[in-house]
């Protein structure tokens, strides 16, 4: 009796152990895979001042296309060197930029210019017009008149708005394709950048980042969202649309993957005099804030540049006419939110699931 009950004892033990032991193995293997595929991906992210304001770049190393952590970081550092290059041919605020110097001379005689300062003078006019001069870059004189957007902002009287006004004056910039020279008709025209500087920007970053091998990743430059790939899990990235009420919270958000997502908001650079909030989207036919009743537009499309100048020019169209544009145009989506906070999408928003009011992850 005593012998048979060792031996239960005996075998009791054994179950346990054995038991014990599958429990270590499994515990192990679910520790191991749940390591693997966190291991399978890992994002090398930086934020940096860039552009005239807050730069923000993440890389993957992916399971498909694994890179090490160091080259992350180099392809990182590769590309805020290039903004800061392009920077110093677009900007209209460095007085030593390509585009400064083209001002200064470009009505004398034809200026020779860089391919890049070329090619994106190219588009612009291209959505100068198409806009019907609601986007226009030959505003610059207007644009520094103002000062909007540095720490001395001015309120220009009527009979200086007047002076400065130079109403279609995009149609007085002449492109040489054979040359490869831009000349202004007369010296009242300084082009401004500024409306589509960034997104160009961030297509030649995508651009670059792809070439070196990025097959995922999402650069910001300054709220303009250029995505590379899909998100890591294979889904979409999902982008939120700042509610223009309430900076701080987010009014939608799309689901996107190799797109740009851009935004122009009139919260975003302005300042305030005698009680009057004076943003920095003019309209190019008054020489005063642009009073569309919008107060954010936000464009989805391949092209980050395109997607810039549409915004800043559908801000200044107002609801009615900035949908017509993007609706003529197959390959961008829009969400635009008036000051009374409603919202107007476009025909073909769907694609990208526009869903309004929730929290993105
Ligand atoms: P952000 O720089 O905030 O992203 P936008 O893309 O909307 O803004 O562009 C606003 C900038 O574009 C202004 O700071 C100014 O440099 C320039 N700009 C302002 N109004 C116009 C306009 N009607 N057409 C072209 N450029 C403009
Ligand atoms: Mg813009």
């Amino acid at each position: 009796m005593n012998i048979f009950r060792q031996k239960q004892k005996k075998y009791i033990f054994l179950f346990i152990f054995i038991f014990l032991l599958f429990l270590a193995c499994f515990i192990i293997y679910g520790i191991q895979t749940g390591h693997n595929s966190k291991a399978s991906y890992f994002s090398h992210t930086e934020t940096r001042e860039a552009l005239g304001t807050v730069v923000t770049i993440t890389l993957f190393s992916t399971e498909e296309n694994p890179l090490t952590e160091k080259q992350l970081t180099d392809i990182t550092n590769d590309l805020f060197n290039e903004a800061d290059r392009l920077e110093h041919i677009f900007s209209a605020r460095l007085n030593d930029s390509e585009l400064s110097l083209l001002n200064s001379s470009a009505f004398i005689s034809p200026v020779q210019v860089s391919e890049e300062l070329f090619n994106l003078f190219d588009i612009a006019l291209n959505y100068c017009s198409l806009s019907e001069g609601a986007f226009d870059i030959s505003i610059g004189r207007l644009i520094s008149l103002w000062n909007i957007g540095s720490d001395q902002p001015y309120v220009p009287s009527s009979d200086e708005i007047s002076s400065y006004l130079n109403q279609e004056g995009w149609k007085k910039i002449s492109l040489d394709t054979e040359s490869k020279t831009i000349s202004y008709e007369d010296n009242s025209i300084s082009v401004d950048l500024g409306g589509i500087a960034k997104g160009y920007i961030g297509d030649r970053l995508k651009d670059m980042a792809e070439n070196k091998g990025i097959t995922c990743g999402l650069l910001s430059l300054g709220g303009n969202i250029v995505t590379i790939g899909e998100r890591y899990t294979k889904e979409d990235w999902t982008i939120g649309i700042t509610n223009p009420a309430s900076p701080d919270s987010i009014i939608g958000s799309l689901k996107v993957s190799h797109m740009s997502v851009v935004t122009s908001g009139d919260y975003e650079r302005y300042f305030v005099e005698n009680g009057v909030k004076y943003h920095h989207i003019l309209d190019p036919y008054t020489g005063y804030p642009s009073k569309s009743g919008i107060s954010a537009t936000t464009i989805i499309g391949p092209s980050s540049a395109v997607c810039d100048a549409l915004s800043t020019a559908c801000f200044v169209l107002g609801t009615d006419r900035g949908m017509l544009l993007i609706e003529s145009l197959e390959d961008y989506e829009a969400v635009f939110i008036d000051s009374s906070g409603s919202i107007y999408t476009s025909s073909g928003i769907s694609k990208y699931n526009f869903t309004a009011n929730i929290n993105t992850d």
